[in-house]
């Protein structure tokens, strides 16, 4: 351990790069700020999660979020929102540790943080925890045969693409760009989802899958649940609840169910948990003073995104600034006014 950073972060995805570079904005310097990324290069979700060709939108999942801070985006493509997040990294000299997971923060006697990684421990003034939901995809409530691992994901890897028929599940912005990615790639696709209506797209995303459907690129089965997944002679065999689906086998089977807080994690930093969801205050700060939650983590149940996580970094920063303000209005020796003392009655 060499030095007292002011301020660490975890996770260098939107959220985390937007924190460095509002500190940078607030004149923290850049030796004082360090980010600790698990893979080996920045804003790793979006580089893993996202389809190759796939627009990020300015206003995903419908919601209309206006760039508050340092950073902001217009719709771009997956390599553009790459670029430009590398371009803050660059332009305001920011240090990331890549391939170095944060594994726990503390808070220590004086009011730091110790944080811990596989290579070190560090200590910071202040600490944003930025590592979004994607490292937990939520789960099916029914069991998946183990034997299936292989055939079963959550994103989707290029050697699947071997194979022809694949299976969607879920409703959202993620199911659609999954199912898209693959009729682009000519595969047989079949997306289900529990609802009717597809109320968690965007409309672009609706209308674009209304346009697959009616082109026979995929098949939608809307009201659909999975009953059951066997293991078929090594391929997933589906069973569907509703006699009209019946029972289907597929190479692979594509779960899209969004993700969820590392509530664990969180809670071994001394973050109360209400109903699975973090507490957080004014600019996204914990109930551990100086612990702020950015991005993914500070959006809720509606989820975030790459805006959101942005203003959320722009609101935790004016957090920082405005405390350490009233600290030295709080510390400051009372003025004596020469002049006026000195005024006659
Ligand atoms: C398929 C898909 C499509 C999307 N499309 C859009 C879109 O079009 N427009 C839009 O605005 N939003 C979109 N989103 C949402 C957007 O990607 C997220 O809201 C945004 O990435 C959240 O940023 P974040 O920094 O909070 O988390 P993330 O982007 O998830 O970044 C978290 C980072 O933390 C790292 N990390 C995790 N654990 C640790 C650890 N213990 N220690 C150190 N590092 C760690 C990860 O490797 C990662 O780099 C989409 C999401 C998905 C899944």
């Amino acid at each position: 351990m060499d030095r007292i950073y002011d301020l660490a972060i975890i996770g260098a995805g939107p959220a985390g790069i937007s924190m460095a570079v509002e500190a940078r904005y607030a004149d923290i310097p850049a030796e004082g700020i360090i980010i600790f990324e698990k893979g080996s290069q920045h804003s790793w979700a979006i580089r893993v999660h996202y389809a190759p060709d796939k627009l990020v939108t300015e206003n995903y999942k419908g919601y209309d979020v206006v760039p508050e801070g340092a950073l902001g985006i217009k719709t771009l493509t997956k390599d553009e929102s790459i670029a430009y997040l590398e371009r803050a990294v660059s332009e305001y000299g920011i240090q990331i540790n890549y391939s170095e997971a944060a594994s726990s923060i503390k808070k220590v006697a004086g009011g730091a943080f110790e944080i811990r990684t596989e290579r070190g421990v560090y200590i910071a003034g202040n600490c944003a925890i930025a590592i979004g939901i994607l490292e937990k995809p939520n789960k099916p409530d029914y069991p998946l045969p183990r034997s299936l691992k292989p055939r079963i994901h959550h994103d989707i890897q290029s050697h699947i693409l071997n194979d022809s028929d694949f299976l969607v599940v879920g409703g959202g912005d993620t199911a659609f760009e999954r199912a898209a990615q693959l009729c682009g790639e000519g595969k047989n696709v079949t997306l289900s989802n529990r609802g009717s209506n597809f109320h968690r797209m965007c409309d672009e995303n609706r209308q674009a899958l209304q346009e697959l459907e009616r082109a026979g690129k995929v098949i939608v089965q809307r009201d659909s649940n999975i009953a059951k997944v066997e293991n078929a002679s090594g391929k997933p065999r589906v069973t569907f609840a509703e006699d009209e689906f019946g029972t289907k086998i597929f190479d692979h089977l594509i779960y899209c169910l969004g993700g969820s807080t590392p509530v664990e994690f969180l809670k071994s930093a001394g973050i109360e948990i209400n109903k699975d969801m973090p507490v957080m205050g004014d600019g996204y700060e914990t109930n551990v003073p100086g612990l702020f939650l950015l991005g993914d983590l500070s959006a809720g149940l509606k989820g975030g995104s790459v805006n959101w996580a942005f203003n959320s970094s722009h609101a935790a920063i004016r957090r920082i600034t405005d405390k350490i303000i009233s600290r030295i209005i709080e510390t400051a020796e009372p003025r004596v006014n020469s002049d006026l003392s000195n005024h006659p009655e």
